[in-house]
């Protein structure tokens, strides 16, 4: 049986348990940080902070977090791996690239067709963290991570959805997308990524959960997809009531099997500091779900059952990597 990679290891994909499937630890922003620090960063308070937040959230029975902060969100495993040693939760890291546009400067010369012509690195990159680990801490990542956002599939996002299909391939981890239900471009992804030998079954379209579009998300699941209703607390795009309302509606319809439930919360983000998080959006926190949402979902019928499904059975089942199976040609 495959294992499923955390911080701290290899686990057995039964003591998973109820997982929030896209969430944040440290958002940060490298050259910004080195030469404008953040008046809110503070690493050890941060690193306290986490470790405080992360036990409050086993208490409240959440046992594994996966930390989609990827190459693009200013990803430091070494310092998330800090407080990781620290928590009972399981967390899990993540590769992919966040970028709804262009890539950094140094791909568009180098890379196939360019001008310092050779296979891209982004493969290699995807590859090495999934297989080896990242940055040598020996922290493999659990997830792939790819990004269409309004501007939909562009030559570099493709370029990164096409890296990510060849790491899927290669190594059986799941992806998780960004998408941007406003455009419906979930469905682009679909396409783009079966075309690429990805069973739509290993994919979670992310943040889903911004729309009603009962229609389009019904067709995302139909295709195949688990969709991720990942944004509770987010309530400065869509408030938690009409999120409640489309998990429920989904449920009454027989999609319990293919739904996750989450935040894209973060401790500290740079882009959106602690600060204004408190004052503009207090719920976008991860202890959201278990204290406001969970009793919600239950008051609008929705079963014991059923909620394990959506947060045990469906983490499990993606987070465990697929048998390997060879590109063909
Ligand atoms: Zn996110």
């Amino acid at each position: 049986m495959a294992s499923v990679q955390t911080f701290s290891g290899p686990r057995d994909p039964a003591q998973i348990g109820v997982t929030l499937m896209h969430e944040h630890v440290f958002v940060l922003s490298p050259e910004l940080d080195l030469n404008f620090p953040h008046p809110e960063w503070d690493e050890s308070e941060a690193v306290e902070r986490a470790v405080a937040g992360l036990e409050a959230l086993h208490s409240l029975g959440i046992r594994t977090v996966v930390d989609l902060t990827v190459l693009g969100l200013g990803r430091d495993v070494r310092l998330v791996a800090t407080v990781a040693n620290r928590v009972s939760v399981n967390l899990i890291a993540s590769t992919g690239y966040y970028t709804g546009t262009a890539l950094p400067l140094t791909f568009q010369v180098q890379g196939p067709g360019r001008l310092i012509d050779g296979p891209d690195a982004l493969v290699e990159y995807f590859i090495r963290d999934i297989n080896d680990g990242i940055a040598g801490t020996g922290v493999r990542a659990g997830m792939l991570k790819v990004m269409t956002g309004k501007d939909g599939i562009t030559e570099d996002v493709a370029r990164v959805m096409t890296a990510a299909a060849v790491a899927h391939q290669e190594t059986g981890v799941p992806i998780t997308t960004h998408s941007h239900p406003g455009s419906r471009n979930g469905l682009d992804q679909q396409a783009f990524l079966r075309e690429r030998g990805v069973p739509l079954k290993r994919v979670i379209i992310g943040h889903s959960g911004d729309t009603e579009d009962l229609a389009y998300l019904r067709a995302l699941m139909d295709n195949g997809s688990t969709i991720g209703m990942d944004r509770f607390g987010m309530e400065h795009v869509l408030s938690d009531d009409r999120r409640v309302g489309t998990v429920v509606a989904l449920v009454k319809l027989g999609y319990a099997d293919r739904m996750v439930l989450s935040h894209d919360a973060a401790v500290f983000s740079r882009v959106t500091p602690p600060s204004w998080r408190a004052l503009a959006v207090p719920n976008w926190q991860m202890e959201n779900i278990p204290r406001r949402i969970l009793p919600l979902l239950r008051q609008a019928g929705v079963s014991e059952a059923e909620l394990e499904q959506m947060l045990v059975t469906n983490p499990m089942r993606l987070l465990t990597p697929t048998a390997h199976e060879p590109t063909v040609g």
